[in-house]
């Protein structure tokens, strides 16, 4: 049988600071049984489908960001929602974006693990504060929202990127944005583009969980049996009744 094998597993002999990336907290956050196959096992999940229309959306929203970063003013987009903010610069701002080159990161001594995530962007305040920002994109026929269950993960991915800027000494401000683009279905063809509705959507930071969840994170990783899973997927209770089914199948 064929499965993603996982790099960087967690030796629990090590005393080496374990990276572990803000994608696999949410893993751990949602489901320890699957974090605990992924990063002690080395048993990934199957990868999902690419969201190339989504990564096209956030590749254009960061090139028109950064035309506005250059020139130290607000994006009108900005000033339209009443944003008193203007797009941050620094010298790290391509590297904290880059995930894959170690995004911004910070090494938690109580878990001995270093955290790190890539940030969509950020904008400065009046007050020298970050705000924290993160773009998404759909297409649905009702207003975007930050109401439904499932949306804790883009919650916790912002209170995660805070945290992260907080423990590099960096101000941050208590509420964080996320700017949505809604690809609407209204129009009467394609014509070979789509017109978005964005929505600057405001979050309300609590990041005070980061912490303690690392070091849950770090216990898990130590047991020497698998954790249960979580109530939130159904891939297990699938693949048990599968089991199951197999059994009784296997009498006759
Ligand atoms: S319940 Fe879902 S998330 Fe948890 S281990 Fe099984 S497949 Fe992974």
């Amino acid at each position: 049988m064929q499965y993603a094998r996982t790099r960087n597993r967690f030796d629990p002999l090590s005393e080496k600071p374990f990276r572990l990336s803000r994608s696999k907290l949410e893993l751990f956050m949602n489901c320890q049984r699957c974090f605990y196959l992924d990063r002690r096992l080395g048993i990934g999940a199957p990868p999902s489908f690419p969201f190339n229309l989504n990564n096209a959306v956030d590749a254009l929203l960061k090139k028109e960001f950064d035309e506005y970063r250059e020139r130290g003013i607000p994006h009108p987009l900005m000033t339209k929602n009443k944003i008193a903010a203007v797009p941050f610069r620094h010298e790290k701002m391509d590297h904290w974006r880059d995930a894959l080159r170690g995004g911004v990161s910070f090494h938690h001594a109580e878990s001995n693990f270093t955290l790190s995530g890539g940030i969509d962007d950020l904008w400065l305040n009046g007050a020298g504060e970050l705000i924290i920002v993160d773009y998404k994109a759909t297409s649905k026929a009702e207003r975007v929202s930050l109401d439904a269950d499932w949306q804790i993960s883009y919650k916790r991915q912002l209170e995660v990127y805070a945290w992260l800027f907080s423990q590099n000494d960096f101000k941050v401000a208590e509420v964080g944005y996320f700017v949505y683009c809604n690809a609407l279905a209204t129009g009467a063809r394609f014509d070979q583009r789509l017109d978005f509705d964005i929505s600057f959507l405001p979050y309300k930071i609590s990041d005070g969980w980061v912490g303690p969840a690392l070091n849950r994170a770090r216990e898990c990783l130590l047991q020497s049996e698998l954790p249960i899973y979580g109530e939130n997927c159904v891939y297990c209770g699938y693949n048990e009744a599968i089991g199951r089914l197999n059994n009784q199948l296997s009498l006759f």
